[in-house]
């Protein structure tokens, strides 16, 4: 065999031709004879084209996968005079274990009087104070931004706290969002929590952490648990001491003297002030005046504040600023870079923007492998991830229920996120990150969150009937399904005599007993003796001296086969003319 062709997860066939040198029309009629119906601008996932490369002699490798989570840091070398700099903590687990209360009561506690001017709205990153040193922590709102928000939160973070309900122990969002970290390098602290409820038994879950490898440097192992009470506030400051504790460790630095650069964690636009966009820096300065771009779009920074609305003059690095002056939203998880003049920015910023646009004809690939489904689910099912929104929890309920029971068992709907309410920036990020569409019921989407799922290539779908948005989810479903192939026989030819014969080719000429033969995409089966010895295809028709589309029983013809190899054709051998369709299973 020659030498291996490497190629990613998926690959059009027309790519996948090309480099296996060979024309786009024999590799659509080799899939096809395998079943695989596909037009030149359609992707195959990597073993479908791995097995078909097989038969034109070539072996395929996949490309290694770089993991997404670990790819979004920062991979800057740090230079002799990079500083400290502050941690930025994010806060994971499961559903209820009282994450937001933790967050609040951090808040609460440590934002410095005044400063958060009563303020009690969810915020995307906050900044608090103790012993004199800053640490960040990111505020990701809600559960509806659960998976897409934890994944871009885990890349942005240095420690992961992962809390857990001391009453209710290690739960399954418990073990993902330790995974979440662990793969993305980062250190974590353990909040027991809810250490005052009835039946909290931190023992309990140490016991369990351990079992997922988290042993507790009481025990004998190195990972740092607190226990805490998120609602009594009782010790968040010996939390935090040990959030500094692990980050000490890590030696965080960053530098000052460069152009700065980070990553934006919340964008929308204000009917008063356009659009707005909170970054978090990770290295530089930015301040007041100063030029950044992101993606297609790019700032002149009118006015800078900390995501609770008091004004600040520079950020650096582990700091969230909110932003105005861009000319369009930006796009959440987008890095930002600082740039010298307009001019610079405008030019960037419209480079990004035409590389955006020349990349959307891209198919996109029906196989990709979703992060968290490859964690937790079995890849043998396609799965319709579903992000829902929907105006009151009681549709959303019985939505989700009636969805989740319109698959069978090798297509089905998953729901990654659903909450009440407009769809928002955040839903289209999560979509975006899940790999989901997008359905809302009875809610309505503003024109810049479509124009964001325009950009991201997400797709939204609104309804106000239940039936329709159960149908047409179906119908999705069974668009997924894997085609079935069937046969239809439509004609026997006798060989009378064979003329010529090559590797790839064969010339004969035979007597038509049934039905007809057509020129068109027609596969023979060529059988000897009643049994099928190899399949051809006919690439060529004559009838006397001219040649035909069709030639009908009783008609004598000359015929061209197209071969996989070398056949010896004899005479008396029947070639069986059938046609395949591909048909749509139903659910
Ligand atoms: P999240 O889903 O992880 O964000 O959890 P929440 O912060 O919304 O908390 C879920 C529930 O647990 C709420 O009713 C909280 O009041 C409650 N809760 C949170 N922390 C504590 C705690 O330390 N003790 C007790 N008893 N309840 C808590």
């Amino acid at each position: 065999m020659a030498e291996k062709i490497i190629i990613g997860e998926s690959i059009a066939v027309s790519e996948l031709a090309e480099k296996l040198g060979v024309s786009s029309a024999d590799l659509v009629g080799a899939l096809f004879k395998s079943g695989v119906m596909v037009t030149l601008n359609d992707s195959i996932d990597f073993d479908t084209a791995a097995i078909i490369a097989e038969e034109f002699d070539a072996e395929l490798e996949q490309e290694k996968k770089k993991d997404p989570i670990a790819e979004l840091k920062s991979k800057r070398k740090l230079s002799n005079k990079a500083q400290e700099r502050p941690p930025v903590v994010a806060v994971m687990g499961h559903v209820d274990h009282g994450k937001t209360t933790l967050l609040d009561s951090i808040r609460d506690a440590k934002v410095a009087e005044g400063e958060s001017g009563g303020i009690t709205q969810h915020i995307s990153a906050y900044q608090v104070e103790h012993d004199g040193r800053a640490i960040t922590f990111l505020d990701t709102p809600g559960h509806s931004a659960f998976s897409a928000l934890r994944q871009h939160g885990a890349a942005l973070t240095d420690v992961a706290v992962i809390v857990v309900a001391a009453n209710d122990g290690v739960m399954p969002q418990t073990k993902e969002a330790i995974e979440f970290a662990q793969r993305a390098g980062v250190s974590i602290v353990v909040a027991i929590n809810k250490i005052d409820a009835d039946g909290a038994d931190p023992n309990r879950v140490k016991q369990q952490l351990s079992d997922a490898q988290l042993i507790p440097e009481e025990w004998g192992g190195d990972t740092v648990m607190v226990e805490v009470s998120a609602l009594q506030k009782k010790n968040i400051d010996k939390l935090l001491e040990m959030i500094l504790l692990v980050a000490d460790v890590d030696e965080l630095k960053a530098e000052l003297n460069v152009p700065a650069e980070g990553i934006v964690i919340e964008a929308h636009t204000s009917t008063g002030q356009g659009p707005i966009a909170t970054v978090l820096v990770e290295h530089g300065e930015i301040a007041v005046g100063d030029f950044v771009v992101v993606g297609g779009t790019y700032a002149k920074i009118r006015a800078m504040t900390r995501p609770n609305g008091k004004n600040l003059e520079k950020a650096g690095p582990s700091t969230p600023a909110t932003l105005t002056g861009f000319k369009d939203v930006p796009v959440f998880g987008q890095r930002f870079v600082q740039v010298d003049n307009e001019k610079s920015a405008r030019k960037q910023a419209a480079t990004a923007k035409n590389d955006s646009e020349s990349t959307k004809g891209v198919v996109k690939s029906v196989s990709g492998t979703d992060l968290l489904q490859a964690i937790d689910e079995k890849r043998s099912s396609q799965v319709l991830n579903i992000v829902l929104k929907a105006d009151v929890q009681g549709s959303l309920e019985s939505i989700i229920k009636s969805l989740e029971e319109v698959g069978n068992e090798e297509v089905k709907v998953k729901v990654v996120a659903s909450g009440v309410g407009d769809v928002s920036e955040s839903d289209v990020s999560v979509a975006e990150a899940s790999e989901a569409m997008i359905v809302g019921f009875h809610v309505s989407a503003s024109s810049p969150v479509k124009r964001q799922a325009q950009q991201l290539g997400v797709e939204i779908a609104m309804y106000k009937v239940i039936y329709t948005l159960l149908d047409e989810a179906r119908a999705k479903l069974e668009s997924m399904l894997s085609p079935e192939i069937q046969e239809e026989e439509i004609g026997k030819l006798k060989i009378k005599g064979v003329f010529r014969t090559t590797a790839s080719r064969v010339v004969c000429g035979g007597l038509v007993t049934d039905g007809k033969l057509t020129a068109e995409n027609s596969i023979v089966k060529i059988m000897r003796d009643k049994e099928q010895i190899a399949e051809a295809q006919i690439t060529g028709l004559q009838r006397g001296k001219e040649s035909a589309k069709e030639v009908f029983k009783d008609d004598m013809c000359g015929l061209e086969l197209a071969t996989e190899e070398k056949i010896n054709l004899k005479e008396d051998d029947v070639l069986v003319c059938v046609e395949r369709t591909s048909v749509q299973k139903k659910l």
